[in-house]
């Protein structure tokens, strides 16, 4: 595909599908099967430069930007959606608000250790009363001296096991529903932080899913992001940039699910032929990469605006709800052509069936991303 991609980006997507087929898919398998957190990789993805792809140059990162971060998400996702998740969430959900809202202090403590790999972060907006309703959320902070004491428990935590970092949005004043919300960076050594329960889960089975508990956690007020009681208006901000990265997980997932589907239909006999000779087989690859194509052109165009500093959350929702719709079809349709293999733990096809599913879930599920889509078109209503 010529769209837009430089010579830059064609170097970054191959180091990225290098490291993925070398490093990545020979242990996938095993990690998910054990649900071990691959961490030896996550490593690696920060010494090869892929965990800051949004911090600038001056704090440690590569700072390429969200075009470039896109196309290598995609690479890692197509071998193993798990490690891709935590890559996902370290560039888009943890770096970025920190980019675009904390002060310098907080930048030049928290940005180059994240950009390096050195440390993990996590995003804690849901909670067990909160999820497409982040506004609801409960989890408190209230003054006391220089800090804040934290209360509360979050949900569904990705990377929270293994996180050094933590940037949590919690309720600052009872008295506002969005703007009674702020953002504060923690860390996990911190008295009072605990992780709670580890989910067990349909698919990423090697990325940690957890709770996290804070009971008279005391934060300073000197880590709070951005300002008091700009916790939600950042949160937003930030699943806009964070969609995309979920819309180019599910673009690599129907990758691998159209690559295995393939060579499957190439080898597989019936009938004394390639099943690949069949039309009903030929049509299911042909709508599989069809539709992939064209996910990835709204991927890579909602990348390109937000690089740009162009209005992007109408294309960001698009591009997640069209890539994680399709992705979901895509894996329903690999199973059927591989028949009962695909049904198996043997064949790679069962695994890209689970995991796609969260990708039509978390990040704002898909009514979620219409309900964006919506309004956005209908701004005559507001
Ligand atoms: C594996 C995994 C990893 C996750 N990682 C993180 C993370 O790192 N950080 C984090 O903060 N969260 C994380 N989440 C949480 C995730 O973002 C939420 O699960 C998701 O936003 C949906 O919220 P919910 O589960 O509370 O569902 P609910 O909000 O209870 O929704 C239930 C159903 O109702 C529908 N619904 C809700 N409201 C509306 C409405 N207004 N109109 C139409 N339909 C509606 C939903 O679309 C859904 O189908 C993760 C979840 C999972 C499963």
């Amino acid at each position: 595909m010529q769209f837009p991609l430089t010579e830059e980006h064609r170097l970054i997507q191959e180091t990225a599908r290098n490291f993925a087929d070398n490093e990545i898919a020979p242990v996938a398998d095993r990690h998910n099967r054990e649900g071990s957190f691959p961490l030896e990789l996550v490593k690696r993805l920060g010494e090869l430069g892929f965990m800051g792809m949004l911090v600038p140059e001056q704090y440690g990162g590569t700072g390429l930007g969200n075009l470039p971060l896109v196309v290598a998400l995609e690479e890692v996702n197509r071998v193993d959606a798990s490690t891709g998740v935590t890559m996902s969430v370290q560039n888009s959900l943890v770096c970025a608000p920190i980019v675009h809202f904390a002060n310098e202090t907080l930048k030049q403590k928290y940005l180059p250790k994240l950009a390096s790999g050195a440390f993990l972060g996590a995003y804690a907006l849901s909670e067990p009363g909160s999820g497409s309703d982040a506004a609801g959320l409960v989890s408190s902070a209230v003054k006391d001296g220089d800090s804040y004491v934290l209360n509360g428990t979050k949900n569904f935590i990705t990377t929270g096991a293994e996180a050094d970092i933590v940037v949590a949005m919690v309720r600052t004043d009872p008295n506002h529903k969005t703007r009674g919300i702020t953002a504060f960076i923690l860390e996990k050594g911190w008295k009072g932080f605990s992780v709670g329960k580890k989910e067990e889960k349909l698919g990423l089975r090697s990325s940690s899913t957890v709770q996290l508990v804070f009971e008279d956690l005391r934060v300073p007020a000197a880590n709070i992001v951005g300002e008091l009681g700009l916790g939600f208006k950042i949160a937003m901000h930030t699943l806009d940039g964070g969609r995309i990265g979920i819309a180019a997980q599910a673009v690599g997932i129907a990758q691998a699910c159209l690559d295995a589907s393939v060579k499957y239909a190439e080898e597989r006999e019936a009938f004394n032929q390639p099943i690949g000779r069949f039309q009903a087989v030929q049509f299911k690859l042909a709508n599989m990469a069809t539709k992939l194509e064209a996910a990835r052109l709204l991927v890579y165009n909602a990348a390109r605006l937000k690089d740009e500093g162009q209005p992007h959350g109408k294309e960001a929702a698009m591009a997640k709800l069209f890539a994680s719709e399709m992705s979901n079809e895509a894996a329903r349709e690999a199973v059927q052509i591989h028949g009962g293999a695909g049904y198996l733990e043997d064949f790679p096809v069962e695994r890209y069936f689970r995991d796609a599913r969260i990708t039509e879930i978390y990040e704002g599920t898909s009514e979620i991303q219409r309900i964006v889509i919506a309004r956005h078109l209908l701004k005559g209503l507001r």
